[in-house]
């Protein structure tokens, strides 16, 4: 059946699912390239937070603190502008990197530049950010040519004073890629928030819309990223392609898990669930006979899933998962209620024969649930004593005193257990011996060696040995000759089941099989 119903289900399923697919790395590629701007705009402030604090750190640690920065200098100038001021100022502002421009102005107003010959105006574009002592003050300045906020240290004594103007925080590697001037950087304080200061012109547009990042450092500076929006519009059609292809490559994740999603809804396991639901697993009913006295002994309820009430599938295809999943729990469940119901019209009671039904360790090992399947054959008209369990050996307990107290139970109300497929899995005679069973069933395996040369005849000689010895009831299944059914007669293995005798029936031909028999 698996492979059927994965015929089925494959082929409406993986041309609809490679439609599904591409419809939804189209969406999410599409979606991705629509968020682009966005996108710009993250990448645009990390880079610049990155670029600012990286920046920022070096200028703390080679500039240090402004008192302890300028005292050293101030000491070194000689405050008259004479060559050996001049030489001193341009080694300095040569070797430091942060340090764009010294300019000395002294009080017989000489001025003197570490850069060009032209006297710093400190204009409406200048912004006073505080004072630092009675000789120090920090300014900050936008700079005319590129548009960038810079810092500038002026110190003031008797003698004249010292401008110290340092390069604008901002890397100009941004700028140069994308377009001039389209980021303004401003330092300002905390408290100061008078943008008109730095109204001029292009830095106006750009000052327009709130900045794309703010950085407040440690010294109480405040650093604002503006950013001119046709930049964003930029980096975003740069973007397109990248996210394009990232929002292709999650849309096909997306499909994959969805896939995944439907194809476990669609599989076995949630088949089997609405099967339950559906109360799709029926009985059938395998004789098991009496040879002595060629009447029926019982029977072996065997299941059947009447799949959509369209196909009926064996147990082969779904017992082993129902097992290994515990449905195989609801599935019996479903299986008992019709069990009794069916043979209870047949008037059951009346009758010596048994009915065996197959149970997996797990439902042996739960008294609770035991005891609801106990509750249900008593308000049946099957009497108790009438009811045995096949449990099977293929698979183990894994609480073997558990399973024993149940069986217990089980026996207190007349229901015996009985050791299904003897000798083919995990411990025959210590189930025996440790569930304190009294009837096994021999497994087809065994029988089917009947008439051969195979070692496995010995196995079969052995058990029913054993069988005898241990004064068990001995049940041969998988009875198909004459040969088979005398063989086992003559070694005293007389109650048989197999197609020899009959097949498993559905309920009307098995009904009729059972009224024949009680006449
Ligand atoms: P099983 O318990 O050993 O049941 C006997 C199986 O042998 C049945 O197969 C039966 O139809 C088949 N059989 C009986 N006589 C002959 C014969 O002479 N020749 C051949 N070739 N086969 C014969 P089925 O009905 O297909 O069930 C297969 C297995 O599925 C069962 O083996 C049992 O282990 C499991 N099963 C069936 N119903 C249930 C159930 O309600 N619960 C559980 N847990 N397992 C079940
Ligand atoms: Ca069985
Ligand atoms: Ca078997």
């Amino acid at each position: 059946m698996k492979s059927w119903l994965k015929t089925q289900l494959i082929a409406k399923y993986s041309t609809t699912m490679s439609l599904v697919a591409i419809i939804i790395v189209i969406i999410m590629a599409m979606c991705f390239s629509l968020f682009s701007h966005y996108f710009a705009k993250v990448q645009l402030s990390s880079t610049l937070n990155t670029i600012s604090s990286d920046l920022i750190d070096n200028y703390t640690t080679t500039i240090g603190d402004y008192q302890s920065f300028i005292k050293p200098i101030v000491k070194n100038i000689s405050f008259d502008c004479g060559s050996r001021d001049q030489k001193y100022i341009e080694k300095l502002a040569y070797n430091n990197y942060y340090i764009r421009k010294i300019d000395i102005e002294t009080n017989d107003n000489q001025h003197c530049s570490s850069f060009d010959s032209n006297k710093t105006e400190f204009n409406s574009m200048s912004v006073f950010i505080k004072r630092l002592d009675k000789n120090l003050s920090l300014w900050s300045t936008l700079n005319n040519t590129n548009e960038q906020s810079i810092l500038s240290l002026i110190w003031k004594g008797e003698r004249g004073q010292v401008i110290i103007h340092f390069e604008p925080i901002i890397s100009d590697v941004i700028r140069n890629k994308y377009c001039d001037n389209c980021i303004l950087s401003v330092i300002s304080t905390a408290d100061n928030t008078n943008k008109k200061t730095y109204s001029y012109n292009d830095a106006k547009s750009l000052l327009k819309s709130p900045p794309i990042t703010t950085e407040v450092f440690s010294n109480g500076l405040v650093l604002s990223n503006y950013v001119d929006p046709k930049l964003l519009s930029i980096i975003s059609m740069d973007l397109k392609p990248l996210l394009f292809f990232i929002g292709g490559v999650l849309g096909f994740i997306v499909f994959l898990l969805l896939n995944f999603y439907i194809k476990r809804k669609l599989s076995l396991h949630s088949l089997i669930e609405k099967g339950i639901t559906r109360k799709e697993f029926i009985p059938y009913f395998q004789p098991i006979v009496n040879v002595n006295s060629n009447r029926m002994y019982g029977c072996e309820v065997l299941v059947r899933w009447w799949f959509n009430k369209k196909e009926l599938i064996s147990p082969d295809d779904f017992i082993p998962y129902a097992e290994k999943s515990g449905l195989i729990i609801d599935i019996t469940d479903v299986l008992l209620e019709k069990t009794l119901i069916q043979l209870s019209s047949l008037n059951w009671k009346n009758s010596s024969a048994i009915i065996s039904i197959n149970l997996v360790p797990e439902q042996l090992e739960d008294k609770q649930h035991m005891r609801k399947v106990v509750d249900l054959i008593i308000k049946s008209s099957i009497l108790p004593k009438q009811i045995a369990f096949e449990i099977t050996e293929r698979m183990s307990f894994t609480d073997i005193d558990k399973a024993a107290s149940v069986i217990d139970y089980l026996k207190a109300q007349g229901i015996n257990v009985k050791l299904d497929d003897a000798g083919t899995g995990y411990g025959s005679f210590s189930y025996i011996q440790n569930l304190n069973l009294q009837s096994l069933k021999i497994d087809k395996m065994f029988v089917d060696m009947i008439g051969t040369h195979d070692h496995k005849l010995f196995v079969l000689d052995s058990i029913i040995a054993f069988g005898k010895k241990a004064g068990m009831e001995m049940i041969a299944e998988g009875v198909e000759t004459k040969q088979q059914s005398d063989y086992l007669l003559q070694h005293g293995v007389y109650l048989q089941q197999g197609f020899y005798f009959s097949e498993p029936l559905k309920f009307e031909q098995f009904s009729r099989y059972f009224k024949q028999d009680q006449k």
